[in-house]
């Protein structure tokens, strides 16, 4: 196992807003990737977290993101929203695009939208969060077109992305339900982690090049390739292909046209929003269903049955008082990264807890 450091969140956020203002973000641009990715961190997806950095400090040289993007609303002929991201930051366009639905939202209580063309959304939940804070529900699928991942049931070459799906319920008094998920058996950026610390993954989730299962991450990473399964057998394989559907129609990339040039990922989104409660007794309604889930007698070894969205809002607690842990690779990369921008090494490390 590889060694680890912990890292304070606040000077962390501070620390990768000045990084990517360095790099040619504009300043709230800059704030806004930061604390995407600290706060996945702080959820416990470190594969959408900090580790991240490299890969879009990289993919801003090299073109595959564009920093200071306006999303563009694309005209139609129906109430669908469509908006093109012109290949900006996720972080930044996908809050300009919340900001749509919330306002569509406002005025009709509901509201279909797309979103194509944009440079990877990272953790889809920071989205239908951010919607569930405005009191409304969503459902997102999301095609991820970067090189292909994930292979289709029944087959033993990766031919697809892992391919999210996030659907949030805001509570009247508590947090929101967030079930927010790759349709790959694991995200592949779990892989990325595993392999900077030292580790294997369980069994059941990864195929060798050959269509042997595996418990290796590196075969990921080496060619041949091998692959990831899809969650949930055929039924995980059906979702993940559905959300490459539903980009199809947005015209949006789909894995076919993939020209992954790096580690660069492209998304699109497809989804739908609306006001909750629809009716006003069903706040009720939600509260009972929920009460009568969680409280079914626990199995074997399990201290409490969770919500979705409750794993991360533990984490984020542990967290906030232990620091983020990160493997000390990916960290020194930050932070060669940051000094080679003009950033100072002392002020970066002083994120450091140990
Ligand atoms: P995961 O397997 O950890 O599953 C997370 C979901 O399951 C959450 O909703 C969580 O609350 C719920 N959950 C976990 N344990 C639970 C339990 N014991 N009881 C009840 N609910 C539980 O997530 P993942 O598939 O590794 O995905 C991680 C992240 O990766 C997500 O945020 C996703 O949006 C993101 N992702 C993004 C892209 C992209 O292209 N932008 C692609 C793939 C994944």
């Amino acid at each position: 196992v590889g060694t680890t450091v912990h890292l304070q969140a606040p000077r962390l956020k501070k620390l990768l807003a000045d990084l990517f203002t360095a790099y040619g973000c504009s300043a709230a641009e800059a704030v806004a990737v930061g604390e995407h990715l600290v706060e996945a961190d702080m959820r416990g997806h470190p594969s959408h977290g900090v580790g991240l950095v490299p890969i879009y400090v990289s993919n801003l040289a090299n073109g595959e993101v564009v920093a200071n993007q306006v999303v563009q609303r694309v005209p139609l002929d129906s109430d669908f929203m469509l908006f093109d991201g012109q290949r900006g930051f996720g972080q930044s366009v996908g809050i300009q695009v919340v900001k749509e639905i919330i306002a569509r939202t406002a005025a009709n209580g509901s509201a279909i939208f797309g979103l194509r063309n944009v440079h990877h959304l990272g953790r889809i939940g920071d989205y239908g969060e951010r919607l569930a804070g405005a009191g409304i529900a969503s459902v997102m699928f999301v095609n991820t077109v970067s090189r292909p991942i994930v292979a289709p049931y029944g087959g033993s070459e990766a031919r697809m992305g892992t391919n999210p799906v996030c659907i949030t319920i805001p509570r009247p008094a508590s947090a929101p339900v967030v079930l927010d998920f790759a349709t790959s058996a694991m995200a592949v950026g779990k892989c990325r982690v595993a392999i900077e610390n030292e580790q294997n993954v369980p069994p059941g989730h990864l195929l060798d090049a050959a269509g042997n299962p595996t418990t290796d991450p590196r075969v990921l990473y080496e060619q041949p390739q091998g692959a990831l399964l899809a969650m949930g057998g055929h039924k995980g394989s059906g979702l993940n292909l559905i959300c490459e559907l539903l980009s199809a129609s947005i015209s949006g990339l789909t894995m076919p046209d993939a020209r992954p040039k790096s580690g660069s990922a492209i998304n699109n989104l497809v989804g739908m929003a609306f006001r909750v409660p629809v009716v006003p007794e069903a706040d009720e309604h939600l509260e009972a269903a929920l009460e009568y889930f969680v409280t079914t007698r626990p199995g074997p070894d399990v201290q409490a049955v969770l919500l979705p969205g409750d794993p991360e809002t533990r984490t984020y607690e542990q967290h906030a008082s232990a620091g983020i842990p990160l493997a000390s690779e990916s960290w020194e990369k930050i932070v060669r990264i940051g000094t080679q921008a003009g950033l100072a090494r002392e002020d970066m490390e002083a994120a450091q807890i140990d």
